[in-house]
């Protein structure tokens, strides 16, 4: 008598693409070259940025989250912020969505299926290996929580206390958004990947997009680049 012994692997997706992806996805700018299906591409969601203080006593002000989740749109998502690399796959759509008092910008992600790598990045992302995420971005002014002034020319010092008062500084002038990363630690608390459901948060409706402030852009040589992933001790 043959026996065998069959042993399966997770390797259904989950959840499909949907058609509204699709749209979102060829409106990109530079979209893709070929009209892609829901069934050629793999879709996630990424809690991405928030506006609460990260580890580095850093902060996006809530009403600037809708700029930035414009200009994440088309963005690259890297692996460690290697930017040797081209990515391994391609920020879209998404929504500000409120979760516990603190504002979240959740873009979605999508990368083909017909890559030969695409199997083994799913697999990672949905086994919860990969699991955190972070922002790179660059901005221009690091705001003082305490003066309101430039933190480089005001005398307080991010992470300290002034009269039971933590020191923070806000992320000003966010220009550009030049990639997001899988990273082994988020220097933004409570990052992550969902799966594409529809999300049980609702959308921020502090963040309502008709509000979006335009930043202006000046001072292109004055800027900071800023990828929030935890750095080694040094
Ligand atoms: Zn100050």
């Amino acid at each position: 008598m043959l026996s065998q012994t069959l042993v399966g692997t997770l390797l259904r997706d989950p959840c499909t693409a949907e058609r509204a992806d699709l749209e979102a996805i060829h409106t990109l700018p530079n979209p893709p070259l070929v009209k892609l299906s829901e069934d050629e591409i793999h879709v996630r969601r990424c809690r991405l940025a928030s506006d609460a203080i990260d580890s580095r006593f850093g902060r996006f002000r809530t009403e600037d989250l809708p700029r930035l989740l414009e200009l994440v749109q088309g963005a690259p998502v890297l692996v460690g912020h290697d930017r040797r690399t081209l990515g391994v796959a391609r920020f879209f759509g998404g929504q500000i969505e409120l979760r516990d008092e603190v504002s979240w910008l959740v873009p979605k992600f999508y990368w083909p299926r017909a890559h030969s790598k695409a199997q083994d990045l799913r697999v990672m992302i949905d086994s919860g290996v990969y699991n955190e995420a972070s922002i790179a971005f660059v901005y221009k002014t690091p705001t003082c929580s305490i003066c309101g002034q430039d933190l480089r020319s005001c005398a307080h010092w991010p992470g300290r206390d002034y009269d039971n008062q933590l020191c923070f500084f806000y992320y000003d002038g966010v220009e550009r958004v030049t990639e997001g990363s899988l990273v082994y630690r988020g220097a933004a608390p409570g990052t992550g990947i969902e799966l594409n459901l529809e999300s049980n948060a609702k959308p921020d409706p502090k963040t309502d997009h008709s509000n979006t402030r335009t930043l202006r852009i000046k001072h292109r040589n004055r800027h900071f680049i800023a990828d929030l992933h935890e750095q080694d001790p040094s």
